[in-house]
């Protein structure tokens, strides 16, 4: 069995649903297919979250323009209007929700409403392959992705999970299911996320969960690149990569796989293919179990959007290993994800995204115990298999606050 995940991209418009289905039809076999929210949905329904949250009207316009996205994608699809009594359904439980009452838990009311958009891509997809004749059977994610309630971020019950998904996938009346990434279900039923882009994450959970033989990951790009092509000219493909070598780029803020990824895959050394749906015959990156050493150009990823604090003990006393753990759990509080340490006698650097809610709350609780320096708005930039003149190329004329360099990766933050 093959585990295909097709992200917002491939499935923005009638014409990407089509060219999906010739895909499909590349690969033989049972196949379970993970979908995004089609488009730049996710998107549009934070603001939706947002604006709900705060009860600001402007909501109902975005909600409209949603609505009127994906009708227009189903008149494409049909060749005509057609009224798809699942998805108007969806549709209007997500216009209750609006208009209900919400909770005080933003995180949680935001996952109620972001998971409308994997619900209802996969139910216009499903019903479309249907009605073309491809037999699938749609199933409900949250039925048996099940996680704990740290909305936006959730956790995955893997024994439960496993166990429920055998018993929904089990392929003998269907060889083609079709599931939704990036949401889970509470043991409640309440629906949560994974986390943005976790998509990918939901196809490597479910390949370990039923064992499957690989999984491909369909996107706009011939496969993974060694720099972003916005950026940097001449960039390359990299055929293949070890599972940790993907890890390390990815988690470095490479964007093209979510970073959780990896690890479900390594676990049962099931390959990764990061293929592109607009020349599919084409071989793309492999991710898998290496044993020989890999050929690697220097790889350079653009991590944006970091703020770097740096912390000195009011009392001049070290930096402890108690104080380390205190600043972490702090980290742990407000959900950082810190990219780049750095600790000398008296200082305590962190490099991490910028939250979302603005980092004053963080340096307030901070300036308790420490003298608390800080800036916004930079760029993190991690070379892997550096050459010396990569780094002065990119740092050249920028304000450099931070540079490491190990063996093979050299980073920098940058103004
Ligand atoms: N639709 C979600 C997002 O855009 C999940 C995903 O695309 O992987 O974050
Ligand atoms: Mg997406």
């Amino acid at each position: 069995m093959k585990v295909f995940k097709f992200g917002g991209a491939s499935v923005s418009s009638a014409v990407a649903v089509r060219n999906s289905v010739n895909i499909l039809k590349m690969y033989p076999g049972n196949k379970v297919l993970v979908i995004s929210a089609m488009g730049k949905t996710t998107n549009a329904l934070e603001i939706v979250a947002r604006k709900y949250f705060s009860q600001d009207p402007e909501v109902w316009n975005i909600f409209q323009e949603v609505k009127a996205y994906h009708s227009g994608i189903i008149t494409e699809l049909w060749g005509q209007a057609v009224l798809l009594p699942e998805v108007e359904k969806l549709f209007d439980q997500m216009n209750n929700r609006i208009k209900g009452e919400r909770s005080m838990n933003f995180d949680y009311e935001y996952d109620q409403i972001v998971a409308f958009g994997e619900l209802i891509s996969t139910q216009i997809i499903s019903l479309y392959f249907n009605y073309i004749g491809i037999n699938n059977r749609w199933i409900d994610v949250r039925n048996c992705l099940k996680t704990d309630d740290l909305y936006r971020e959730s956790n995955i019950n893997w024994e439960l999970s496993a166990r429920l998904a055998k018993r929904l996938f089990t392929f003998e009346s269907d060889d083609l299911y079709i599931t939704q990434g990036f949401i889970g279900g509470t043991l409640t039923n309440q629906t949560t996320t994974l986390g943005r882009e976790g998509s990918d994450y939901t196809a490597a959970i479910l390949a370990n969960l039923l064992d499957a033989e690989e999984v491909s990951i369909w996107k706009n790009v011939p496969g993974i690149l060694n720099a972003d092509p916005d950026f940097f000219p001449n960039t390359q493909k990299l055929d293949e990569l070890s599972y940790k070598e993907a890890i390390e780029l990815s988690y470095s803020g490479a964007k093209v796989i979510h970073p959780k990824t990896i690890k479900p895959l390594q676990n049962k050394n099931i390959p990764l293919f990061v293929k592109s749906f607009l020349e599919p015959e084409k071989q793309g990156t492999i991710i898998h179990s290496v044993e020989h050493p890999l050929e690697l150009v220097p790889v350079i990823i653009v991590k944006k959007n970091m703020a770097l604090i740096t912390l000195t003990p009011y009392d001049f006393s070290f930096i402890s290993i108690n104080s380390v753990s205190e600043v972490f759990s702090l980290c742990a509080k407000y959900r950082l994800k810190v990219g780049l340490l750095q600790q000398s006698a008296l200082d305590l650097s962190l490099a991490f995204d910028e939250p979302e809610l603005g980092i004053e709350p963080l340096i307030s609780q901070l300036q308790q115990k420490f003298e608390v320096k800080y800036n916004t708005g930079l760029d993190l930039v991690t070379i892997r298999y550096y050459l010396p003149e990569t780094v002065t190329q990119i740092s050249a004329g920028r304000k450099v606050y931070v540079e490491q360099k190990s063996r093979r990766t050299a980073r920098m933050l940058l103004k």
